[in-house]
């Protein structure tokens, strides 16, 4: 008896969860009633996201702090969350390596779908090598791109829910002057290196756009994704380069394991000479919130104090 009527009760209650989930309005949404409902990939488009959005929205982040997106996966649970969404946000440039085919069912779906890649022109990126027609996705280390993710935003947000326009646009207003204020304190911190001591490098290639936008010499020693092991030529090779340049810090990243920079201060060793490990920096992934680093404009700041405190002259062997 008592199953009977759990039964019952189990399918008049999924009946009214279809129920609401099929009135729900897909993307027109009033804020005093029903907040957006954000989806976003990495923890810096889930902080874009919560900035843009402000009190119109609830984001939900697919990546916690630490996680690397060019090995996630999402799980069933992600993909019925975006789903669900009234908006998804992601990078694009093959960032989530593992999730294009999710994207691409997404389109054409009820969530608006915000792809920071759309918003940016081609000319602004890079190549993953000279050749390559494949683009490097980690333009959030570039400020002024990172400005043009804020706009795509923006009208993403203004797109799905056309009555908090005005709100996401004077959020974006904001966030752009503080984005300028982010950009200047990384070319003040950068001023106070000697242009020869302007080398940058980490476990993977990620900082190409920092380097260009600021002024650095960048090696990483895995490739553009951490899908590719380091191999020992490339160990030896950037070895040999810091050994010869008298580089006087090298950097673990957030979203990679720390082994493989260990490995080749190891091999500068070997050469005798003494590499030091500058610090953790947060390259794929913002820090959690014990870091003092949880949002883009505190990692991107912890990043450029990191590389410049190690690498200055007198500072920290
Ligand atoms: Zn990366």
């Amino acid at each position: 008896m008592k199953n009977k009527i759990k039964q019952i009760f189990g399918a008049a209650l999924s009946a009214v969860l279809l129920l609401s989930a099929c009135t729900a309005p897909a993307a027109n949404t009033n804020s005093s009633e029903h907040k957006l409902n954000i989806v976003a990939t990495t923890t810096m488009l889930a902080d874009l996201s919560r900035t843009i959005g402000g009190d119109r929205v609830t984001v939900n982040g697919l990546m916690g702090p630490g996680i690397d997106p060019h090995l996630y996966q999402a799980s069933a649970g992600d993909v019925s969350l975006m789903q669900k969404a009234d908006a998804v946000v992601y990078n694009g440039l093959h960032l989530e390596g593992k999730m294009g085919e999710i994207f691409e069912n997404l389109t054409g779906s009820s969530p608006a779908v915000i792809c920071i890649e759309n918003g940016l022109e081609k000319s602004t990126l890079l190549n993953v090598e000279e050749g390559s027609s494949t683009y490097d996705p980690h333009i959030w280390f570039d400020v002024s791109l990172w400005k043009s993710a804020a706009k795509t935003v923006a009208q993403g947000l203004s797109e799905a829910d056309p009555d908090g326009k005005t709100d996401y646009e004077r959020n974006l207003d904001t966030y752009l002057q503080e984005l300028e204020e982010a950009d200047q304190y990384i070319r003040s911190r950068t001023a106070e290196l000697p242009e020869e001591q302007r080398v940058l490098i980490t476990a993977h290639d990620a900082f190409q756009y920092f380097g260009r936008a600021y002024g650095f010499e960048v090696h990483g020693l895995q490739g553009i994704s951490t899908d590719a092991e380091a191999g020992t030529s490339d160990v030896s090779s950037l070895a040999d380069f810091i050994a010869e340049r008298r580089i006087k810090a090298i950097f673990v990243e957030s979203s990679v394991p720390p082994k493989t920079i260990e490995a080749l201060q190891a091999a500068v060793k070997a050469r005798n000479f003494d590499v030091s490990i500058g610090g953790e920096l947060f390259s794929d992934s913002l820090g959690d919130e014990k870091s003092g680093a949880d949002t883009y404009i505190l990692t991107v700041k912890a990043n450029i104090d990191t590389i410049t405190d190690a690498l200055k002259e007198g500072g920290d062997q």
